[in-house]
């Protein structure tokens, strides 16, 4: 066993290493039986595990537990009994783990979302020991909840990653002998106006009238005029990311959130779905996705659930 020390020093010689690096270049030398934290390229998706095109669906809710938000959450996918799947940040676990004792008493999947939502790929440049200590201090707050048998998950912050950190982490088997990861996700994360013909939208480049259906996509010009690039009606949504549908200047229906989401599941039929319970928008959008997606005939499980779960271990 190496020491501690010793660690260290290695993490920080891949950190000065890794200055250029991207995710796409470096290279993995993947122990099957310990390299956790996976290369980009295998890492966990729907279509890695086998979810799209099954039906079959693995709700995912990241960067909570948020007091009266979570709770509401939990109470409606108990009714429903539902089981998702939970990315959390570690300074929101504090004065918030009656949660996450609830989340695993639901069957719930725990995840860990680092410490303070840092962007992990940026902070490995200059301090991997920093990404290693914002993995390290949530597996601390989340452990004590972990059921027997149950494995735990991480998800990187915005999802990015690196092989480099993947290397370096799995050089730390105190982290690296327990976590699957990274997630990832097939629904989410763009919102998409039917008629925008791939037009990405977020919430400093598009305006959203609800009442008229007006979408108008702007761009900040000099002196932060608002230049009008581009108008139309629109009253649906081919895509959406749920963080856009609590934008307010948006202004996006939640009904509409949902048909946006709704849509991606049905092309995809299937998948990892990313959301967030830190907005209200998101708990209402999910009470009316969930039983709209049991009507089509949809079953939902826990990333514990995932069909070749093993190819991860
Ligand atoms: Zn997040």
């Amino acid at each position: 066993m190496k020491s501690l020390a010793h660690k260290f020093a290695l993490l920080a010689l891949l950190a000065a290493a890794g200055c250029s690096v991207n995710g796409n270049s470096g290279t993995l030398n993947a122990d099957a039986d310990s390299a956790i934290f996976q290369p980009k390229s295998t890492s966990v998706s729907g279509s890695a595990v086998g979810l799209i095109g099954t039906k079959t669906i693995a709700l995912t809710y990241d960067d909570g537990p948020k007091s009266g938000l979570t709770d509401d959450l939990l109470n409606f996918l108990d009714d429903q009994g539902v089981k998702a799947s939970f990315y959390m940040v570690g300074k929101n676990i504090i004065g918030n783990e009656h949660l996450v004792e609830r989340m695993a008493e639901q069957d719930m999947s725990l995840g860990n979302h680092t410490y303070d939502h840092t962007p992990i790929v940026k902070m490995s440049k200059t301090n991997m020991q920093g990404v290693y200590n914002e993995i390290k201090e949530t597996d601390l707050l989340l452990t004590p909840h972990l059921r027997a048998g149950k494995h735990i998950f991480f998800r990187s912050p915005g999802g990015s990653w690196t092989n480099l950190i993947a290397e370096a982490m799995n050089q730390m088997p105190d982290i690296a002998q327990k976590y699957i990861g990274p997630v990832f996700w097939d629904v989410g994360g763009t919102t998409y106006f039917e008629n925008m013909q791939g037009q990405r939208i977020n919430g400093e480049a598009v305006k959203y009238d609800a009442a008229s259906g007006l979408v108008t996509l702007v761009r900040r010009g000099a002196g932060n005029a608002i230049v009008k690039k581009w108008s139309e009606q629109s009253r649906s949504l081919y895509a959406a990311a749920d963080w856009d549908c609590s934008v307010p200047a948006l202004n996006i229906p939640v009904e509409m959130c949902a048909e946006g989401y709704l849509k991606e599941i049905e092309r995809r039929q299937g998948g990892i779905v990313l959301l967030h319970d830190t907005h209200a928008k998101t708990i209402a959008m999910s009470k009316i996705l969930i039983p709209r997606l049991k009507a089509l005939g949809y079953k939902f499980i826990t990333m514990d659930e995932i069909p070749n779960i093993e190819k991860f271990e």
